[in-house]
């Protein structure tokens, strides 16, 4: 039997960083265009409907960028932009920093950073308007620097730093880069907070829908038009207090959906630094490609699995509301893209693969682990990881073992020592998931033939078919991890399988017939 838990939903502020600038654009020859109806490329200023565009730190990270990211939304002005701005690149990081040398009582340190802050910003903002600032942009950067100067002061003086004091530091970042955007746009600028309603869970505040749908309708819809562009922040929302929140790092995606959903608009656009999403991650696998289509489940176990794209507490709310999701290359704004939509039509059966570790590869083994103790050493393993709030990733058992994966780095010393009541424990630490994420993986022969065939230099300590069948999982050897990605997505992706299972070689009997068992290797 093989089971697979569903992946904990991590908040997005568990987000890797998005893949560095340029990367990928180097290791990708730019393909012709694709076309028709979905192939389109670009903001098509033809095709209806309002849009969100988004716009992530990278793409905002100085003067250059800004201009690049004007003449995208001007191009975009018949579909009534709504424009959602991260922060500039490393502003938030550098505004956490300075929280943290605050708490820590180095007031001077902290403040450096915020003058910091301020001359960068003055500095985009100088360069986007060589003849002097507008007055209200400047007022607005003046107020900004005296805030974030009082709240570092405080929590100098205090040398406290509450999650609820670390938001409103954070939330200076978006508000300093879309002030900078609207006044270059000429555009209306919309707090974020007075729309995006959340719950006060600092840190990761959870927003309420139905409320910030009222709030959007109310205020922001009006302002929505042909034309016209409107300018907002990703990552930060308020209370009904008014008191300021962010929805986690590398939120402003979840702020993207959040907003298209409310507005209805008819698709998102997630503009970052890469062609959409790739087959597998380009850094690990130069042949990486991106993907036309991709189904909201594909994308969720994706980033479940160490995609670095999207994550799917992001998308959610897009999914909820049936509205598309683009993602798109700033820097190749009319080359590929990947739509993300509740259904695929392409037919392809594997669509993308994922690596994620270092992983730590927990086996239980006690003998009648089936029979009626068995099971209740089952639930009581259960017990024991809820009781240490130990999430796991992957489970399989065996006649008398059970094998779980956990993320490496957690304290396991008291984990193990409670397991080793139940029989026999090992640990092998440093492994790595390795996905292989297809909609139709279910309905197509001979996949895991293909994969044990690709596999079959390297050793595999565990496999596991998700609960829901589209994503198949090999945990390997931390250092075995780029040879099978690399493996697999030749097999897989490089050589496309048709839904009958066949290449164009075709499979052998044998291939076949070694497709025919997920087996799992306690
Ligand atoms: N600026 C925030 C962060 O860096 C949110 C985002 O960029 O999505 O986490
Ligand atoms: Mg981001």
């Amino acid at each position: 039997m093989s089971i697979r838990t569903e992946k904990s939903k991590e908040p997005p502020n568990r987000l890797p960083a998005s893949p560095r600038r340029g990367v990928v654009q180097d290791l990708i020859p730019l393909r012709s265009r694709r076309s028709g109806p979905e192939g389109d490329a670009g903001p098509d200023p033809s095709a209806g409907g309002k849009i969100i565009m988004k716009f992530g730190g990278s793409s905002v990270a100085d003067a250059g960028c800004m201009r690049e990211v004007a003449a995208l939304v001007t191009a975009a002005l018949p579909r009534s932009p709504l424009v959602v701005l991260s922060a500039t690149a490393g502003t938030t990081d550098s505004l956490l920093a300075a929280a943290r040398l605050a708490e820590q009582g180095d007031r001077d340190g902290a403040l450096l950073i915020g003058r910091e802050l301020q001359s960068r910003h003055r500095g985009i903002a100088g360069e986007l308007f060589p003849g002097g600032l507008p007055g209200e942009l400047d007022q607005a950067l003046t107020a900004m620097d005296a805030e974030l100067d009082l709240l570092l002061r405080g929590v100098a003086m205090l040398r406290e730093l509450s999650p609820r004091s670390l938001d409103a530091i954070a939330s200076i970042g978006e508000r300093l880069s879309t002030r900078i955007l609207a006044a270059f746009m000429q555009a209306d600028w919309v707090d974020a907070r007075t729309v995006v309603r959340t719950d006060d869970g600092f840190g990761s505040a959870l927003p309420l829908f139905q409320e910030l749908s009222a709030l959007a309708a109310r205020d922001l819809a009006p302002l929505l038009g042909p034309g016209r562009a409107v300018v907002t922040q990703g990552f930060i929302g308020a209370t009904a207090g008014g008191v300021t929140t962010t929805l986690g790092r590398g939120g402003s995606d979840f702020s993207a959906a959040l907003f298209g959903a409310a507005l209805g608009v008819a698709d998102i656009q997630i503009w970052t630094d890469v062609e959409g999403v790739l087959t597998c991650d380009p850094r690990v696998v130069r042949a990486a490609q991106p993907i036309a289509e991709l189904s909201f489940k594909e994308a969720g176990e994706l980033a479940a699995f160490g995609a670095k794209v999207l994550h799917p507490a992001t998308i959610k709310p897009a999914m909820e509301a049936g509205i598309p999701v683009t993602v798109r290359s700033t820097r190749q704004p009319n080359g590929r893209f990947t739509t993300i939509t509740a259904q695929v039509r392409t037919g392809r059966p594997i669509t993308a693969l994922a690596g994620r570790g270092p992983v730590t590869l927990v086996t239980l083994t006690c003998a009648d682990m089936h029979t009626q103790s068995g099971f209740l050493a089952m639930g009581s393993l259960f017990q024991v990881l809820s009781r240490h709030r130990i999430g796991v990733d992957l489970i399989a058992t065996a006649e008398d073992s059970v094998s779980f994966t956990v993320e490496a780095g957690l304290p396991l010393e008291a984990l193990l020592k409670d397991l080793e009541g139940f029989g026999a424990v090992g640990v092998a630490r440093d492994r790595t998931i390795v996905a292989v994420v297809g909609e139709r993986l279910k309905l197509t022969p001979g996949v895991t033939g293909r994969c044990f065939g690709a596999l079959r230099e390297i050793n595999v300590e565990m496999i596991s078919m998700g609960a829901n069948e589209i994503n198949l999982s090999f945990v390997v050897r931390r250092e075995d991890a780029t040879a099978a990605l690399v493996a697999l997505h030749g097999a897989l992706i490089e050589s496309p399988m048709r839904e009958d299972g066949r290449s164009a070689g075709g499979l052998s009997h044998a291939e076949r017939r070694r497709g025919t068992n997920i087996v799992q290797f306690g």
